[in-house]
């Protein structure tokens, strides 16, 4: 292909510096659909959050050129002075933000954080103590369809059904009985707010490693409204793109006594060359994350979840655990004739965007699910408020009241739509 160059000459084989939208218009009109779709509906998927205009500008940057397998001043490439600089700059700002002694900021994602701070910490083979995946867990929890299911010998825990909180008498139970290598806490469905003390104190009477993951509550312990693992875990995971609002992908903070390994886990043992325009957008993402209006932000998530919680349950619906401490609440639909696959279809007809989830007590497939989980560290991220959580709870309840009725859904889809341009565009 013949490419003009700056100076108007036509050679072969130059990179095209066309933008995007010229470039490619056909990805260039799904992506300005998709930004549209954000902007028009509410999205309460808890796991997602809108980063920043500056990370995402870092995420874009050239950036993603270099290849430097290794770490700050001991890397495997030349050209690496600057990059040392951004990798270097990430993880003090980590450090300093989590109060950490060594930090990691290469992980591609939280998936792979957890397999490095895993064989860290343990062999193959080792037993792992997690929760059980249907009662808020992760995949990388001992999920037999993943890594940790088929490299570790697992044992679940679970939540008390009575309370729908973790059951410790259950955990220190299991613990005495299969003397666990690891055990594992932090959560992608649990609504309370998590004893990382009660669970070092079980891993201290049978000599387990405690790896905490706070994949989902990181911006909530970084912004001090959720208690930090930091003092409790020999190694704690997090993913830097859910409520911590920063690029897609992982880190990984631990003791100095694990650092080598944990490093080592990293690079070479699983992944190859650090994602350097990652690690450009997670050093953004650590600063602003380190500042008041951050913790405002955090603050805001809870109180938004809660606001949400107090709407929903004045609805008449049923809550996981009755309630939530933190950016996350689960809507359980035992006592409906609908499934979560078909409520949370129902809700996104109308607007409001939801991932199904199980629930303690399951009685449907994994496919169908009882619950629907709700998240607010988007909504919150665009400016919403306790006040549009009560509308958002009067507009789930009456998703649930017309479930089959499409013109209804219709109706609903446009106030869904007016509350949503009340905020903030994406
Ligand atoms: C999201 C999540 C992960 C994995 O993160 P990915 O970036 O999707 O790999 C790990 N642990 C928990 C608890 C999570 O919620």
């Amino acid at each position: 292909m013949a490419i003009q160059t700056r100076q108007g000459a036509s050679v072969a084989g130059v990179r095209p510096v066309e933008p995007l939208r010229t470039e490619d218009p056909d990805l260039w009109r799904l992506i300005q659909r998709d930004r549209r779709r954000h902007t028009l509906t509410l999205n309460c998927i808890a796991s997602e959050n809108y980063a920043s205009r500056a990370v995402l500008e870092a995420l874009a940057s050239h950036m993603n050129v270099k290849y430097a397998e290794g770490y700050p001043r001991a890397r495997y490439y030349q050209g690496v002075g600057i990059v040392d600089d951004v990798e270097t700059l990430a993880i003090e700002r980590a450090k300093a933000l989590f109060g950490a002694e060594h930090a990691n900021v290469q992980p591609y994602s939280g998936s792979p954080a957890n397999m490095a701070a895993y064989f860290a910490l343990a062999e193959p083979g080792a037993t792992l103590l997690g929760m059980e995946l249907s009662h808020g867990g992760h995949l990388t929890h001992g999920s037999p369809v993943s890594f940790s299911g088929k490299l570790f010998r697992v044992v679940s825990y679970h939540v008390d059904p009575a309370t729908e909180q973790i059951d410790f008498d259950e955990v220190e139970r299991l613990a005495r009985e299969h003397r666990p290598q690891l055990i594992v806490a932090g959560y992608s469905a649990y609504p309370r707010t998590i004893d990382w003390a009660a669970f070092r104190r079980v891993a201290d009477q049978v000599g387990a490693r405690l790896v905490a993951d706070i994949a989902h509550i990181a911006g909530l312990v970084a912004g001090g409204v959720h208690p930090s693992p930091i003092p409790y875990a020999d190694v704690v995971t997090t993913t830097t793109h859910k409520t911590l609002r920063g690029p897609r992908g992982g880190l990984i903070l631990c003791r100095q006594e694990h650092a080598r390994a944990i490093d080592r886990a990293v690079f070479p043992m699983l992944q190859g060359g650090p994602h350097l325009s990652q690690i450009a957008a997670k050093a953004v993402c650590f600063k602003e994350a380190a500042t008041p209006e951050f913790q405002a932000y955090a603050a805001a998530v809870v109180r938004n979840c809660q606001a949400l919680a107090e709407g929903l349950l004045q609805a008449g619906f049923q809550l996981w655990a009755g309630g939530t401490d933190n950016h996350l609440l689960v809507v359980k639909l035992l006592d409906r004739p609908f499934t979560g696959a078909e409520f949370a279809r129902a809700l996104e007809t109308a607007g409001i965007i939801t991932s199904k989830s199980t629930i303690p007590g399951e009685t449907r497939k994994p496919t169908q699910t009882s619950g629907v989980r709700f998240g607010t560290p988007a909504l919150t991220s665009r400016g919403a408020t306790e006040a549009h959580m009560r509308t958002l709870a009067e507009l789930v309840a009456a998703v649930a009241d017309n479930l089959q009725d499409a013109a209804a859904l219709a109706r609903l889809r446009r106030r869904t739509e007016e509350l949503a341009r009340e905020l903030q565009p994406v």
